[in-house]
């Protein structure tokens, strides 16, 4: 039986029919206007291409939107669409290792899609746009080869309407204006997986805010000024801490937007993290989420995932990272932390694998807190130089890259000199909730 092409994915088990096999997509160049009234997207997608197998055409994920036109290094090529997927007839059979520019012409009313995570991806708020993509919604916005593993470079030019504002995951490189439109260029050239892409649109103020070493931007409604400036006060202080203890911050600016809707949870993007406007209640009620977020750029989207399977080497840091600010800020310690989550875990099933969970599983808190607990282990096992020289080693060594489980295991043990596989198979591969060194 021969399968269907269209259907069949980069081969992630935990999201079978997204990325294409056959190329490596090395740059989006993107070119979007977008009409705010009427939630209208007309887009060119300029993608240079890496062929990394003998291929006759290359497929794309795109969701809803239509695609009007194909070229292939600049001459008009044959395409079909079906619902997920784009595919594009080369002119002429191709060789691995073979550089090709595919153009595609697109329009449509972007939305969400649904899938068994909620609704994802492109997202209209009130007044604006979110983008929130995590794990398979890049594909509402742009036609991309959608697999946490594909890290490429983006070009970004949007237009919209005055007096809107738009932030993308990239460093600005200027806008200019015409009539009443405006249009925002952005360059990402730090490789960066097609999830973590965003655009956000915004009647927003923008404030720079000092990082120390990294250009930062708080982005929110002007209402919400006195509130955002109070709860992102410890943005420097939190990238000071987590560059001390994981490395250099990773990317070359940080955003953070705050939307005027409330939103059930923040979300990462490269060099970017969205807020709703209930995480900004004036409290720092969201300080730890304000921690995890940022705490991401390493642990997520400078260290990557190679598949989804490795989710807990994203969410266990992250989470982990809240307790070490609680603990530098002067709340709990992490200890303290790690001992009372450990406790609510063991009164909730014990029935997670957490270097392979499924995919219905890998975004549950489980894998949040079991995660953190893991690396606390790590902590308490190794003590905490050679706990932070292993973090910092890993983030070096993977830098801008993919992992999986089984290297940051082998990492650990190697850069501490230590035997550690028991502990992490207790950990990852069992069940049962293992019990916390004593510290
Ligand atoms: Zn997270």
């Amino acid at each position: 039986m021969v399968r269907s092409t269209s259907a069949t994915g980069l081969g992630d088990r935990y999201t079978p029919t997204s990325g294409n096999p056959g190329y490596h997509v090395e740059l989006y160049d993107l070119e979007l206007d977008y009409k705010v009234r009427t939630n209208r997207l007309e887009g060119v997608a300029i993608l240079s291409i890496l062929t990394t197998d003998d291929v006759s055409s290359l497929a794309f994920d795109l969701v809803t939107l239509k695609v009007s036109g194909a070229r292939v290094n600049g001459h008009r090529a044959p395409y079909t669409q079906g619902p997920t997927k784009v595919r594009v007839q080369l002119p002429r059979p191709t060789v691995a290792g073979v550089r090709l520019t595919v153009e595609l012409d697109y329009v449509g009313r972007p939305g969400p899609r649904r899938t068994r995570w909620g609704r994802i991806g492109w997202e209209e708020l009130e007044d604006g746009v979110l983008v929130a993509s995590q794990p398979t919604g890049a594909p509402t916005w742009f036609p991309c080869n959608d697999h946490p593993s594909e890290k490429s470079r983006y070009r970004l030019a949007i237009t919209t309407e005055k007096p809107y504002r738009v932030v993308a995951h990239g460093v600005p490189a200027g806008h200019t204006s015409r009539g009443e439109q405006r249009t925002w260029r952005y360059i990402q050239d730090i490789p960066a997986a097609s999830y973590l892409a965003t655009v956000q649109v915004g009647d927003y103020v923008a404030d720079e805010i000092d990082l120390g070493t990294v250009p930062g931007t708080l982005h929110y409604p002007r209402a919400l000024a006195k509130r955002v400036k109070h709860d992102f006060a410890d943005l420097g202080r939190m990238v000071a801490l987590f560059s001390d203890r994981f490395g250099p911050y990773p990317l070359s600016k940080y955003d953070v937007v705050i939307t005027p809707d409330e939103l059930e949870i923040p979300i990462e993007a490269q060099g970017m993290a969205t807020f709703g406007s209930n995480h900004a209640d004036g409290e720092k009620g969201s300080e730890r989420l304000v921690a995890h977020e940022l705490a991401h750029q390493w642990f997520g989207n400078s260290v990557g995932l190679a598949s989804w399977q490795h989710i807990w080497l994203n969410e266990g840091f992250a989470c982990y990272s809240e307790w070490l600010w609680s603990e530098e800020s002067g709340g709990p310690a992490a200890d303290v932390l790690a001992r009372q989550y450990h406790a609510r875990l063991t009164l909730q099933p014990q029935d997670i694998v957490l270097g392979d969970p499924g995919p219905d599983l890998m975004f549950d808190d489980r894998i949040y807190k079991r995660g953190a607990l893991l690396v606390h282990a790590l902590r308490l096992t190794l003590g905490d130089e050679a706990f932070f020289d292993v973090v910092r080693g890993w983030t070096e060594l993977k830098r801008h890259g993919v992992a999986t489980t089984e290297e940051f295991v082998q990492h650990a043990s190697d850069r501490s000199g230590r035997d550690l596989g028991g502990l992490f198979d207790a950990w990852l591969v069992r069940t049962a909730l293992p019990a916390l060194p004593l510290p």
